[in-house]
Parts: C-alpha cells; sequence; structure tokens
C-alpha cells in the first residue's frame, strides 16, 4: 500500500519511544526526504523497523539515531545506528542468520531466540530492498536499509 513515508515513520518511532521505558535512552531522527509516497507493506514493514530498533536498545548504549533519505531518487534509505557493544568484524555476516547470536560477553545477560534479524532480512528483501550493517565492537551499530520506490 502507498504511505505518506514521514507521517509513518514518525508514527513508528512515536509508538517506539512510548516504549521505551528507560529515560537514559535518546532517540534522534533526522530525516531529508525528497518524496512523498512509497509503496510498502506497512505490517511487515513496521515489524522489520522495530525489531531493529528493540536490538538497538538491547545491545545499546543511550543514544539512537534515525537516519533518512532518499537516494538517487529511486530508493528510500533508512539508517538506524546506535552506540552500543558492537558486533565482532567475525560475527557480521552471520546476524541475519536464523538463531544467530553473537559472541559478545554482554549477550548473556540478555535474552533473545536470534530470530529479529532473520526476519528482518526476510522483510525487506520480500520488498526488493536490501540490508546492511557497519559495526564497530564498543563503539555501536549501524544498520542501513534500502527499499526501492518501485
Ligand atoms: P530476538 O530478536 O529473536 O529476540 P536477538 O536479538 O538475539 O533475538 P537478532 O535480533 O536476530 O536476535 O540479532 C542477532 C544477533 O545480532 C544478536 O543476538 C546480537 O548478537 C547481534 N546484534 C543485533 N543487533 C545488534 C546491535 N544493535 N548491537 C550489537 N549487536 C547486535
Ligand atoms: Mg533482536
Amino acid at each position: 500500500e502507498s504511505v505518506n513515508i514521514e507521517a509513518y515513520l514518525n508514527t513508528v518511532l512515536d509508538d517506539f519511544q512510548l516504549s521505551i521505558t528507560s529515560n537514559d535512552i535518546t532517540l534522534n531522527r533526522k530525516f531529508y526526504i525528497s518524496k512523498k509516497t512509497i509503496n510498502i507493506d506497512k505490517f511487515y514493514t513496521t515489524t522489520a523497523l522495530l525489531n531493529i530498533l528493540e536490538n538497538a536498545v538491547k545491545y545499546a548504549g543511550e543514544s539512537i539515531v534515525v537516519d533518512c533519505t532518499v537516494e538517487s531518487n529511486s530508493e528510500l534509505k533508512i539508517a538506524i545506528k546506535d552506540n552500543g557493544i558492537g558486533i565482532f568484524d567475525k560475527d557480521k555476516k552471520h546476524v541475519f542468520d536464523k538463531f544467530f547470536r553473537a559472541g559478545n560477553k554482554e549477550i548473556h545477560n540478555v535474552k533473545g531466540l536470534g530470530l529479529g534479524l532473520y526476519y528482518t532480512n526476510q522483510i525487506i528483501k520480500a520488498h526488493n530492498g536490501n540490508i546492511a550493517v557497519e559495526s564497530k565492537e564498543g563503539k555501536g551499530t549501524t544498520f542501513i536499509l534500502t527499499i526501492p520506490f518501485n
């Protein structure tokens, strides 16, 4: 379905912000969106975004930044950046695998099945999009989603 990009993202992020009980986490938005609408499955796309945002809280420090831009007039790019524990280089290529959890020692205290990113990847692929991860262990992680406009 066709959705207004800015209104949609603000709704998802507002709901997410309300769900964060900790006052120690700040969520910043940087939108430069030169197109009004995009065709997406709202329900699944929201699940994908929330999986990444939830991880940013679970494995994070105190800051999350959501950056949204239009690339080459052809795809929507959403980058979700945290300043948390990061992901080891050797683990990066596995984070979208079913049931994978990385080897950071901090993770033993955090509940999870290793399914969130697996589903997120499936959802973005079903939109003919792509998902990439940039991370530095101990510094933070950025997930970059791109979804084509057609
Ligand atoms: P689930 O989402 O099923 O509750 P999970 O969070 O462990 O469990 P995924 O969301 O698929 O599973 O993430 C896979 C693994 O990737 C995590 O266990 C964690 O090791 C690593 N990871 C994901 N996001 C981040 C992040 N923002 N910072 C650091 N590590 C991350
Ligand atoms: Mg998760």
